[in-house]
């Protein structure tokens, strides 16, 4: 099968048993990969109700059709799962070189099953797999482990690790990848650790069959040459993600103090300019990247290297919880990688944390003796010690802070940031509609790189509450997570606004079929509403109130910054979804309906 590694890996760890079965072409034919490939085996695989911490549910790790290829940033892995912090779908996807090596290997999902008995990692070389003791690794940090991992099976094995919060089953635990990368959301990462997997390690040496190597050269060099036309491309390479923080602060979206701010009193410490000039060593990029993002770091501060900090952990580690200096939030950085623990989660779970201090919901007595105060870098490397360790009020905070505002009452829910129990990512928007929207019907949470609609509220007018702007994150819900069925980087078009036109070509050279974007997003919104039929199937009761943003956004006006007084009203968000739902053809409740299911070609698998 052209474009694939055309088997899937199956591991079961409860038994041991390792099998290889093709990758079936009509998934592939409907699905594409990647994502596509990973709720497509979740929905038909696991069991409805599955325990996200027990031996029913699976991790699917999925590479796409461009991974490993000739395309600008072919270098993108999805991680798909149960979610134990939501109970709903998780998808995380991770830059580096594991999607690449996968491929070159032969695969394109590994479908990981059951409970081990011991700590083990996964070993890949080609068509040896093997099960491995990893009991000397448990216990041990994530960039330590793979440093580890390198040293023993060599510097060719990409390696994917979990942190001691993957393995205490904090609910925000991620996977660690390339020495700072990580897919980050929704608990892939506790997953592994309640299956005892404390990492996989893969190598590869076989060709990827492609169906026409001189068009796939042809198009794939012209490809790289637009991204490094591009006049966004200097800027991009010099500050990465981290050149959105100034920006951010004076548009009123930077995160601040629990999301109660948009801005920052003074951000220069923690500005793109400001890392670049202090921190940063060199530019580091995933596999195939013309254009490298991560920036890796070094503090003399705390004496650590890190990659980063990204923007959504200066935004969530730095704004959220008044951070000002840009060594602060990289050591706090440090800390995340090593341990483990999601940096957006984290952010957001501290803030909340400190408000709740503030307010005196939490005590001295509940902390340990711990003030919890605003810019405090103590306090946050502190708690990030604690929660991965489940110590003390860490045992709280490593449920989310949904779950820990259910337990801690009083009106601590109105302030926990989070949709459908996932904590909001790093854009404040009180006063960007479409941006709230995208939030509010993510399909894994308050994420935001489903739909990055803010600068289209920008434009457009940030009052507005308009069709075009529902249009607007339907649209970039299809088209941004279709990069992740690809297996490949969607920032080339993001930032550098390379032409969407080339992926069609360089596609079909791979695969050899021909398919335009309209076929494209149609096979996007498959998953999407497939996405949105496994919460429905997973959650009792779940439907237009799952969709319902924090309160903290249509009760508490912005407290400061340049939407100060904004707020949104409850009628609007109201309307967001009226029309968000039709528009989609789902029910008023928020539930696709029959014909939509069957338009899609999804009514067999829904049953
Ligand atoms: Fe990786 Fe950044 Fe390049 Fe995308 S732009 S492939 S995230 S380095």
């Amino acid at each position: 099968m052209n474009g694939y590694g055309g088997r899937i890996l199956r591991v079961n760890l409860t038994t041991g048993q390792i099998t290889k079965e093709p990758t079936p072409p009509d998934v592939a034919e409907k699905f594409l990969g990647g994502r596509g490939f990973g709720i497509y085996f979740l929905y038909t695989e696991v069991p409805k109700g599955a325990d996200p911490l027990g031996p029913e549910n699976k991790l699917i790790v999925s590479s796409g059709p461009l991974s490993g290829t000739l395309t600008p940033g072919a270098g993108k892995m999805d991680f798909t799962t149960k979610s134990p912090l939501t109970g709903g779908y998780a998808s995380a996807s991770v830059g580096g070189h594991l999607t690449a090596e996968l491929k070159y290997a032969g695969y394109d999902s590994i479908i990981i099953e059951g409970i081990s008995p011991k700590p083990v990692y996964l070993y890949i070389n080609d068509d040896e797999v093997e099960l491995r003791d990893a009991s000397d690794l448990w216990g041990k940090g994530s960039i330590t482990v793979e440093t580890e991992l390198k040293k023993r099976l060599g510097e060719e094995f990409q390696i994917a690790t979990i942190g001691p919060a993957g393995e205490n089953l904090v609910k925000y635990a991620c996977i660690t990848h390339d020495f700072g990368r990580q897919a980050g959301r929704g608990g892939v990462g506790t997953v592994m650790g309640a299956k005892k997997l404390k990492a996989i390690a893969v190598h590869g040496t076989r060709d990827i069959p492609v169906a026409d190597p001189q068009a796939l050269l042809r198009l794939g060099t012209e490809a790289y040459k637009a991204c490094k036309a591009s006049g966004a491309f200097e800027a991009w390479v010099r500050y990465g993600t981290s050149g959105v923080t100034v920006w951010s602060n004076e548009v009123g979206a930077f995160p601040v103090r629990n999301f109660q701010a948009g801005a920052l009193e003074d951000y220069s410490g923690l500005s793109g300019e400001t890392m670049r000039e202090r921190i940063v060593v060199t530019d580091k990029g995933c596999f195939g990247c013309p254009s490298p993002c991560g920036k890796y770091s070094h503090s003399k501060k705390y004496n650590i290297y890190v990659e980063g900090p990204e923007y959504e952990t200066t935004a969530l580690i730095g704004g959220d919880c008044a951070l000002l200096d840009i060594e602060d939030v990289a050591y706090a950085n440090w800390l995340c990688d090593e341990l483990g623990i999601d940096s957006i989660s984290a952010g957001n779970v501290i803030a909340f944390a400190i408000e709740c201090f503030e307010k005196g919901i939490l005590t001295r007595e509940d902390t340990g003796g711990l003030e919890l105060r605003w810019s405090d870098p103590q306090v946050v490397f502190a708690l990030l010690e604690k929660i991965a360790r489940r110590e003390g009020i860490g045992n709280l905070l490593a449920e989310g802070v949904k779950y820990a505002s259910q337990q801690l009452g009083e009106n601590s829910w109105e302030f926990a940031i989070h949709v459908k129990g996932m904590e909001m990512s790093g854009y404040e928007c009180h006063n960007a509609p479409a941006m709230l929207l995208s939030y509010m019907t993510c399909d894994v949470g308050a994420h935001h790189n489903r739909s990055w609609a803010i600068t289209y509220d920008l434009q457009v007018g940030r009052d507005l509450v308009t069709p075009d702007k529902v249009e607007r994150v339907i649209y970039l819900q299809h088209v941004r997570p279709l990069f992740d069925c690809l297996g490949a980087c969607r920032l080339q078009w993001v930032e550098l606004s390379i032409d969407l036109g080339l992926y069609p070509p360089i596609l079909k050279a791979i695969t050899g079929i021909d398919r335009s974007w309209e076929d494209l997003l149609k096979i996007s919104e498959r998953v999407w509403n497939l996405t949105r039929m496994y919460w429905v199937r997973e959650i009792e009761g779940f439907g237009r109130e799952w969709d319902y943003p924090p309160p903290r956004f249509y009760k508490e006006p912005v407290t400061y910054g340049p939407t100060k007084g904004k707020k949104m009203s409850w009628e609007d968000i109201q309307k967001l979804l009226d029309m968000y739902y039709e528009k989609r053809g789902w029910d008023k409740n928020g539930i696709p309906t029959r014909e939509k299911l069957e338009e899609l070609g999804l009514a067999e698998i829904i049953g």
